[in-house]
């Protein structure tokens, strides 16, 4: 029982939020929304120490999906950035607020970018494809996330500023159309760097919030250098570039970790953990 501790512990923290909202807003929509998340995450966690290699994947598509499919489509919540924006203008905490604040301001401290590896459905489909080990260096082109933050932020101030007629409708169509530019430009990005997560690295805006948080993550990847013999399996193995065969927080790119554990099951003296 003693291994899945921590899955049971995640599962308590979903519920926690889940039966906190639930009372605090009256809506059982949160019991039942942050009971399936948490479920999935947890199950996926007890896949992963079980040794089953789909686990990631499996709690990439239960949750990916059903937050782009239900949530986004069926639903019509923008749950991307622009989602956020649109409800701090109104003053509400709904949807895209709520799960800002679980999944990508205040989880990462203590799930770092846990979001990024198991949930995101960006990410869900960019996973399929070929490069994932990074086959180029990685470029220095993060300050475009900024530009694409600054970017969203404008386009839902200037449709408030507009008054522009049936918003819910246009940020609904946002959502739509934001995802397909994704998805267009993630695919083209890998294909050209031959890297998978090249969009994470250099065009989410998502990353201005998760970075800074995870960098004080209870969750990390940890190194006992003493035992470290220097093989570099884990740097080949790890698709955001983290240099994880150092135990400080200060590692090179330490706020890129998605927690995929690529690196651990690659290390041959169990270093890492
Ligand atoms: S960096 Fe952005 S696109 Fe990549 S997994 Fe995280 S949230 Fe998704
Ligand atoms: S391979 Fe290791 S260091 Fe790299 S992202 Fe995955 S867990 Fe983090
Ligand atoms: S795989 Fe293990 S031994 Fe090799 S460099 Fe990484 S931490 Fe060190």
């Amino acid at each position: 029982m003693k291994k899945y501790i921590p899955s049971i512990l995640l599962f308590c923290l979903f519920e926690t939020v889940a039966v906190s909202l639930w009372l605090a807003k009256d809506n059982l929509f949160y019991l039942l929304n942050f009971t399936y998340i948490g479920g999935c995450i947890a199950g996926g966690l007890a896949l992963f120490v079980r040794g089953k290699r789909y686990a990631r994947r499996f709690v990439q598509f239960a949750v990916g999906s059903y937050m782009l499919v239900y949530l986004g489509i069926i639903c019509r919540e923008n749950m991307q950035i622009e989602g956020l924006w649109y409800y701090l203008f109104l003053g509400v905490f709904e949807a895209a607020v709520i799960h800002y604040a679980v999944a990508k301001i205040f989880g990462p401290l203590f799930f770092g970018r846990g979001w990024c590896g198991y949930a995101c459905w960006t990410a869900m489909v960019l996973d399929l494809l070929p490069y994932k080990r990074p086959e180029g260096l990685r470029r220095r082109l993060g300050y475009i996330r900024y530009i694409v933050f600054a970017l969203s932020f404008a386009v839902v101030t200037g449709l408030f500023l507009m008054k522009a007629a049936d918003l819910e409708e246009m940020m609904f169509r946002l959502f739509i159309g934001g995802n397909l530019l994704y998805y267009a430009v993630g695919i083209i990005l890998a294909v050209v760097f031959r890297d998978n997560r090249a969009f994470c690295k250099y065009i989410c805006p998502v990353t201005v919030f998760l970075k800074p948080m995870s960098y004080y993550s209870m969750l990390r990847v940890h190194c006992d250098e003493s035992k470290c013999i220097q093989c570099g399996k884990c740097l080949k193995a790890c698709p955001m570039d983290v240099e994880v065969n150092r135990e400080s927080r200060k590692r090179r790119n330490a706020t890129e970790c998605i927690l995929c554990y690529e690196c651990v099951k690659e290390c041959p003296v169990k270093a890492l953990r």
